[in-house]
């Protein structure tokens, strides 16, 4: 049985957390704000900003199809990555399972928070198995990291393998769809009342084409929820980064077209690079890069940066020997990545 109260780091269940004076006051109309120490002169950025960016999860409610209380923001989905482990992993004494290869910050957080990380590799495909992950648990493990489409494989993880974890798994299984806006497939995120012991990430930084103001998302149990709030900086998510997502989650045709595009691009790139002498491999993608196995990674990739071009080296990651991650720029950039290639 999946028992919430049993997972939350005691310290944490018994946490006073830091009250601000915007939260103390609520509700009531007022028009003096004499209660933060906050200078009267400077608007608009002389107040602080509401801790619980509460405007904000209103559109993201109706864009996500999601209830504001089920939200968790922070700066960039690295908080919520950092958050989680603070709120339910006690450090030296319970650990996590990932799929190997996968994003790079979950190790990272585990090793700050001095948590024990168990990788779990994908198989030749780079697809999961539900319940050899399951085998790496054991009563310590608290978390499961699952990102789809996988970083930096760009591929989805298989939809039973991952109801298997989900529905068996007595821990909290946190889906990472960083890149869901560029897949058909129906998200995690719209699932989330059927399974109270699901997170899902999301973030501004991809799709929504907003990585400079950093605003990460998680979604979850309202109960959750209400746990990361408790421990996060109060004002985690400033007012600019705040008003700015309110314009950007209004601008959905502008998004909706740029996604098309570059899925479009990516179609395209897929085919010629599959063409290019230096390609013996590219791998399914539904997200907006994808990666590829070349002849020689580290070699063609200083190539690259000779001529002012950056993709990513992978080649030191698990499974992925002489990989490539390639984003999906503009059709320019694309062509001209294409084109050095071809003169290699
Ligand atoms: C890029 C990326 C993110 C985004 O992180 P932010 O801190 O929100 O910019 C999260 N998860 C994965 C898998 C990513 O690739």
């Amino acid at each position: 049985m999946f028992d919430l109260q049993k997972l939350v780091r005691p310290n944490i269940q018994s946490l006073a957390p830091y009250s601000s004076a915007r939260d103390e006051y609520s509700g009531h109309e007022a028009h003096v704000f004499l209660d933060a120490n906050e200078n009267p002169y400077g608007a608009p950025y002389n107040r602080y900003p509401d801790p619980l960016q509460r405007k904000l999860k209103d559109s993201i409610a109706q864009v996500k199809g999601i209830p504001a209380g089920s939200i968790f923001l922070g700066n960039g989905s690295d908080e919520a990555i950092d958050l989680l482990y603070r709120c339910f992993c006690r450090p030296g004494i319970d650990n996590v399972v990932a799929i190997e290869p996968t994003y790079g910050m979950y190790k990272v957080c585990a090793d700050i928070n001095d948590v024990e990380y168990r990788p779990v590799q994908l198989d030749d495909h780079y697809q999961m198995n539900g319940q050899k992950m399951l085998d790496t648990c054991d009563e310590h493990t608290k978390l499961i990291w699952i990102c789809s489409p996988n970083n930096p494989t760009g591929n989805l993880m298989d939809h039973d393998e991952m109801m298997t974890v989900i529905n068996k798994f007595e821990g909290i299984v946190v889906i990472d769809e960083a890149y869901s806006d560029f897949s058909r497939q129906r998200p995690w995120r719209l699932d989330l009342a059927h399974h109270p012991n699901l997170v899902v990430l999301n973030t501004m930084s991809k799709a929504w084409a907003s990585a400079a103001i950093r605003l990460g998302m998680a979604f979850a149990s309202p109960e959750i929820i209400a746990i990361l709030n408790k421990v996060k900086y109060p004002y985690n998510v400033n007012q600019l980064t705040q008003q700015q997502a309110i314009q950007t989650l209004q601008a959905t045709t502008d998004i909706s077209r740029w996604v098309r595009i570059i899925l479009e691009e990516r179609t395209h790139m897929v085919e010629a690079f599959r063409q290019l002498p230096i390609c013996e491999e590219v791998f399914p993608t539904d997200a907006n890069f994808f990666l590829a196995r070349v002849t020689d990674a580290p070699s063609i990739y200083n190539y690259l940066v000779d001529k002012g071009i950056i993709v990513r080296n992978r080649t030191r990651v698990q499974l992925c020997n002489n990989c490539l991650r390639i984003t999906i720029g503009t059709r320019n950039e694309n062509a001209e990545l294409l084109g050095a290639l071809r003169q290699y």
